[in-house]
């Protein structure tokens, strides 16, 4: 159905609320409008996907608000803590772990806090390489203002065309080049984060050891404690020269082992992707005859034995001299663990498709497939058993419903200790029963993955979706804490309820 067509409840939200929050705001500020609810209904997850396709969307926002200062998010938390409203702070929507849903929790009305006009880049220290952004910021504006300083942040998630800032520090977001650039985590130097009891600030420091890092608290708090308004962000030397290439490993255990020797010896690439067997298969099956299908021919691949192997893409970024000297020494270690170098054409290739992948998600669901991601993060001494028994428990449980699925992986962010796994699970989809497969499928790998102790998410956050889960992540004195300090900073509650944890 089209989104005119989405049937909404009429808003809940009372007569005083509205009064209180359109003085606060301007009628400028607040929409009812059905098109703004609707776009506010949901983020991108595959249960959100399904629920829009089918127009019965698990429930709207009263109201969209859209504060332009700091001081109206304010008054605006006060007035919700007030009149008893529940708040979804709101950046580009792309949560994919149900982050943005409009659960009321034991409120009579919820509202979706919308920061797009929170949206300035507040300050650049060119001495420090530091950036001071508002919440609100697009991660592309962003890139764009700093561009002619000669800087970037160089955080590029998947989703980075539709990405706030606030939304990114509040998942704790890991962008495509993390190995070199580092996480958003590792990004944030300070913050302002506005909650219900007030307003906690943390200049930018370079480093500190004044007790427990309350950064820290706030990164990755989905919006349950507050609403992050501003973020001083650590910048970078924009790149001027940017070398990706392919190679190729025996197998998925033979990659991953040449990556571990790269990060441990510290030649790691700035980018670092190895597909396992089905990713490869997959990818080269889909490629054209152009480029990446050229140059990564059968017979070339075979004839040097690697066939049935797995791509792996590398990437440097820096300065002409540096880039030349890093691939250099990590392309010849890659070559002394096993790799097959293929040249630059498989990593343009990637280059060129790296925000469109996900994208084809819409066509398979078109196509009636089931199409979702999942992603965790191991030591290097678990990889393969985690890799093989999470492909197995996904295999089993959609297997078991008749819809044997194909489930492929690929390690995308490289650690010292460890790397990220991101899986990708297609199935037919089972007709009437689509949410229920799913679930069978999250909650098979959720388990393997908790089992093993590895986390239950890298870079996609705990949201709705991963929520029972999180307390064998933390423990239950870990989560009752975390809860501790919801109760501090949001007495009444109203901060993204059901999110992150939970309704307790
Ligand atoms: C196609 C696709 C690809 C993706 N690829 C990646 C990837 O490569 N890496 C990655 O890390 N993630 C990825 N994601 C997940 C998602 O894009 C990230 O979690 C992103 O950081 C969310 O940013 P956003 O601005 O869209 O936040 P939203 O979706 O709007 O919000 C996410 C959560 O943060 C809260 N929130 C938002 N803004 C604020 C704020 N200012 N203050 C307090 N709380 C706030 C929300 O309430 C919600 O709980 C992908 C998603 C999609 C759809």
């Amino acid at each position: 159905v089209s989104l005119e067509q989405v049937t909404l409840e009429p808003t809940r939200l009372g007569a005083t609320a509205r009064e209180a929050l359109t003085e606060i705001l301007g009628e400028q500020g607040i929409s009812e409008d059905h098109l703004t609810r609707v776009a506010h209904a949901a983020g991108r997850s595959y249960p959100d996907l399904l629920g829009l396709r089918a127009g019965l969307v698990g429930g709207a926002p009263d109201v969209v608000l859209f504060p332009a200062t700091e001081d109206q998010v304010t008054a605006v938390l006060s007035a919700c803590s007030r009149h008893r409203v529940a708040v979804v702070p709101f950046g580009g929507g792309t949560s994919v772990v149900g982050g943005v849903e409009p659960h009321r929790g034991e409120f009579d009305a919820v509202v979706a806090l919308d920061l797009r006009r929170l949206d300035a880049l507040v300050s650049v220290d060119d001495r420090s390489l530091t950036a001071v952004v508002q919440g609100g910021m697009r991660v592309p504006a962003l890139e764009r203002a700093l561009e002619p300083l000669g800087l970037t942040l160089g955080h590029f998630p998947q989703s980075y065309e539709y990405v706030s800032v606030g939304g990114c520090v509040a998942t704790r977001s890991a962008g495509q080049a993390s190995t070199g650039y580092g996480r958003i985590d590792e990004l944030v130097l300070g913050l302002r984060c506005v909650t219900p009891s007030g307003e906690i600030v943390l200049p930018a420091r370079p480093a500190s050891a004044a007790g427990p890092d309350l950064r820290e608290l706030i990164v990755g708090s989905e919006g349950v404690l507050g609403v992050i308004t501003e973020v001083s962000l650590r910048a970078h030397r924009r790149p001027a020269t940017r070398r990706y290439e392919g190679l190729f490993f025996r197998t998925f255990g033979e990659g991953a082992e040449a990556l571990r020797h790269a990060v441990q010896e510290d030649l790691a690439p700035d980018i670092g992707r190895l597909s396992d067997e089905t990713e490869t298969r997959l990818t080269l099956a889909l490629a054209g005859r152009e480029g990446l299908k050229a140059r990564l021919g059968d017979s070339y691949i075979a004839a040097r034995g690697y066939r049935g192997g797995c791509l792996a893409i590398v990437g440097w970024e820096g300065t002409a001299a540096e880039v030349d000297r890093r691939s250099a020494a990590g392309l010849a270690l890659l070559v002394r663990h096993g790799g097959l170098r293929l040249g630059p054409s498989p990593g343009r290739a990637w280059a060129a498709g790296r925000f469109a992948g996900p994208y084809l998600r819409d066509h398979l669901l078109d196509r009636g497939a089931m199409a979702d991601t999942l992603e965790t993060a191991t030591q290097w001494s678990g990889i393969e058993a985690c890799h093989q028994a999470v492909r197995e428990a996904i295999g089993q449980a959609l297997g078991a419903r008749g819809t044997p699925p194909l489930v492929m992986c690929h390690i995308s962010h490289l650690y010292e200790s460890g790397a990220s796994l991101y899986f990708t699970i297609l199935a037919r989809q089972e007709p009437g029963a689509e949410l229920e497969q799913w679930r069978a499928a999250k909650t098979a790998a959720s388990e393997v993955i908790v089992q093993r102790g590895a986390t239950i998410t890298h870079h996609h956050a705990i949201g709705r979706d991963h929520q029972p889960w999180l307390e064998a992540e933390t423990g239950s004195l870990g989560l009752e804490a975390l809860r501790a300090a919801k109760r501090a900073l949001d007495p009444a509650g109203i901060m993204n309820p059901g999110k992150l944890l939970g309704d307790g």
